[in-house]
């Protein structure tokens, strides 16, 4: 427990120059260690279980911007809407259309991040090319009018081979670039690539990420994963 208060001075001097929003992300981490990292300043944190989620938004500081980057489901979506800041991890149009639903319900628009599949392991979750396609070629009719996609988020492999993470990095940079200008719609305005973590995060800025999402490097290794 406790927050290493110089990883997270020295990162933030290293963004400093960069136009990068870090996102503290404090999953499995007590509200107390959230409270420490605020008083030095941090606004934006991350979590990735929603009762979890829930549960800190309701006694911590109403101005923290709470991100979703964790995999979301559907049936979900309703306990995050009324608060959310940007939700990172979507991986389908089903989810989409949902968070549009109950967005229009909590009368807000919810910023989101399609999450691109780069890496090798099936696992982990996302948008192939050909589904982002489609997804994009969809999105102009669908009259999703209280979403807007942000831009894109990917998580690299896990592996230490730095060739593998920065060919993953860049493949999802070069699709971030390709779909600055289309589609052309209100529910489309691509300035956000999320991606990099503890271990890859200064890769990641190289390679194109304005916005990294930063755990145990702040708040110390976590012990359990739910
Ligand atoms: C847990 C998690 C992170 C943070 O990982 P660290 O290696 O602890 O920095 C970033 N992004 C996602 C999607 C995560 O689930």
């Amino acid at each position: 427990m406790g927050i290493n208060t110089q990883a997270y001075k020295a990162i933030r001097d290293e963004i400093a120059a960069t136009n990068t929003t870090l996102v503290a992300v404090s999953k499995t981490k007590p509200a107390a260690d959230i409270e420490a990292l605020y008083h030095l300043g941090q606004r934006d944190f991350g979590e990735n279980y929603v009762q979890e989620l829930v549960d800190k938004q309701g006694t911590l500081p109403a101005d923290i911007h709470w991100h979703f980057i964790g995999h979301l489901q559907s049936n979900k979506v309703k306990y995050i809407a009324p608060f959310v800041h940007l939700i990172h991890g979507v991986d389908s149009f089903k989810l989409l259309t949902e968070i549009n639903k109950q967005a229009l319900k909590n009368n807000r628009v919810i910023d989101c991040l399609l999450q691109i599949h780069i890496a090798k392991e099936e696992t982990k979750f996302g948008f192939n090319e050909a589904e982002l396609a489609t997804a994009m070629a969809d999105l102009p009719a669908a009259g999703l009018n209280n979403i807007v996609i942000k831009g894109f988020m990917g998580m690299a492999s896990f592996t230490s081979d730095t060739a593998v993470i920065t060919a993953e990095f860049t493949y999802l940079n070069n699709l971030y670039q390709h779909y600055q200008l289309a589609p052309n719609t209100d529910n489309y305005k691509p300035s956000i690539l999320s991606m990099g973590m503890s271990s890859d995060y200064a890769l990641a800025i190289a390679h194109g990420s304005n916005m990294i999402r930063v755990g145990s490097l702040l708040f110390g290794e976590r012990n359990y994963t739910k």
